[in-house]
């Protein structure tokens, strides 16, 4: 049986879709995504990741395109029609700025965007026991343009260092730029130091990652002192945990830093009280 999408207002199997070559997604990786969480049945935190589409459509001048209730529409019905029912999924979105009947790098004015989405198996949510075992990371220099804010399909520099990552026995790389912690390939980056739980603020050297936002939501709600400030790799390497976060990983202690464990090696104490936390939001 063949998984059902959705491409440009239609449900169809996924053997049926095409799109254009001209598409600029394909040309010029000119379009943004989203990942939004599904346990069981139902969409973990939507209206943050649509806030966040909006924005990022914005950002590259791309109109709305629809309500938060036709998205949640077109979600909700690839859910129904895959019979998601259970365990942890994810819907994939990506919208183009769309297909010209040339390749040329100036914006034309009116493209139809493309817009395509898919329900896929979240193979990296585990359990606390399994997340507890722990995680390595790398770190590398932070090899990408300055607009890492938006989310954006242009994820060569990213794809390059998770890849890096996997050859050198590490689940992810955490980048940094001259000298300070910025993220992972694809998570952000926490770390905890005398009790306090740090992370780096808000930039353009940053996704505004919705699992960093529900950390820090719970960390506040929870009286857990927190702060949003830069981190050294020093910092890094002297961190009493280190935890990566995104809608797939969760929050995941990396408990091996280049080679080197991170304190004990162990997942620690206050990563443990912030992942109960957050497995009781769904
Ligand atoms: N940073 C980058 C570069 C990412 O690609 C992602 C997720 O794909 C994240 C952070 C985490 O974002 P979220 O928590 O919204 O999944």
């Amino acid at each position: 049986m063949y998984k059902i999408i959705y491409l440009n207002g239609r449900y169809m199997p996924i053997k049926e879709a095409s799109i254009s070559p001209l598409d600029r997604g394909f040309l010029f990786a000119d379009g943004v995504y989203e990942h939004i969480q599904i346990y069981e049945n139902k969409l973990f935190y939507p209206e943050k990741h649509l806030a966040r589409l909006k924005r990022n459509l914005n950002a590259i001048n791309i109109p709305a395109l629809h309500s938060n209730a036709e998205w949640l529409t077109i979600f909700n019905t690839l859910i129904e029609k895959n019979h998601i029912d259970s365990g942890s999924n994810h819907i994939y979105l990506q919208v183009t700025r769309g297909a010209d009947d040339h390749r040329a790098h100036v914006i034309p004015e009116k493209l139809t965007p493309t817009i395509f989405a898919l329900t896929d198996i979240s193979y990296l949510t585990k359990s606390i026991e399994g997340l507890a075992k722990g995680s390595r990371a790398v770190t590398i220099e932070d090899a990408r343009r300055r607009d890492c804010c938006v989310k954006a399909i242009s994820l060569l520099p990213n794809i390059l260092a998770r890849t890096y990552a996997v050859e050198h026995n590490a689940t992810e790389t955490i980048m940094l730029r001259d000298n300070l912690v910025t993220e992972c390939a694809s998570c952000n980056v926490f770390i905890v130091k005398n009790g306090i739980i740090m992370t780096p603020p808000l930039s353009s050297n940053i996704l505004p990652g919705i699992t960093r936002e529900l950390t820090l939501e719970l960390a506040a709600k929870n009286s857990m002192p927190y702060k949003e400030q830069p981190i050294t790799k020093d910092e890094l390497q002297n961190a009493n945990e280190v935890w990566i976060t995104s809608s797939s990983r969760e929050i995941e202690p990396i408990t091996t830093l280049d080679n080197k464990p991170v304190a004990d090696g162990k997942a620690g104490p206050i990563w443990y009280k912030m992942i109960t936390l957050y497995k009781d939001l769904y």
